[in-house]
């Protein structure tokens, strides 16, 4: 039988269950398709599972504005491409006990990064000044978050806890993880839950 492979932050402190009794949990947006989240949702009956262990505090999918302070366990979806992105992972960092790089994109900066052959510049010119449905510079220009000159995985930036490889993750695959986390537990996955794709 395949021995059972440890993921490489096993070490990371296990999230202490609060005085309610559940854990604190966010899942975070970063520069990513979404597409972990959908595989997140796509736990189906195992979230009734999930949330009668756990408060979802932060979420695109609850649409809270503010990262709050004492969350147990962050799952991070996708890269860090913009400042808004730096921000945010280092507030999620100050106030998470464990964070999670949730997805391939996260991981490694996947999909996100392919940009990174580009120069910033080139990059805005080329898709919103020159292609189909493109506008001329103007005023507008600085109404999104300035661009990273590359992306970066998430744990090139801060400290990350525990890894979920998959682009995107299977719900085998999360809920192995999630369940752990919620136990108290190291992320430990089969090796052909260690994949990436
Ligand atoms: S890992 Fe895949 S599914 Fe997840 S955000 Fe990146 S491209 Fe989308």
């Amino acid at each position: 039988m395949a021995r059972k492979q440890t993921n490489p932050r096993e070490d990371a402190a296990p999230a202490a269950p609060p005085s309610n009794g559940k854990i604190r949990l966010a899942t975070v947006w970063m520069g990513g398709c979404s597409g972990c989240h959908m595989s997140f949702l796509d736990l189906d009956e195992k979230l009734l599972d999930l949330f009668a262990q756990a408060d979802l505090v932060y979420s695109p999918i609850a649409d809270l504005k503010e990262f709050p302070e004492n969350v147990d366990v962050t799952l991070v979806e996708g890269a860090i491409a913009n400042v808004d992105h730096v921000k945010l992972a280092k507030e999620i960092r100050e106030r998470s006990k464990i964070v999670v790089s949730f997805g391939d994109c996260a991981v490694t900066g996947n999909v996100t990064s392919l940009r990174n052959r580009l120069q910033v510049d080139d990059l805005l010119t080329k898709v919103y000044h020159e292609g189909p449905g493109s506008v001329p510079h103007g005023d507008d220009d600085d109404i999104m978050p300035a661009l990273l000159p590359r992306v970066i995985p998430l744990h090139q930036l801060i400290k990350v806890d525990a890894f979920i490889p998959g682009c995107p993750p299977d719900t085998d695959r999360i809920w192995t993880a999630v369940s752990a986390l919620l136990a108290g537990q190291p992320v430990e996955f089969e090796p052909e839950m260690r994949l990436f794709g």
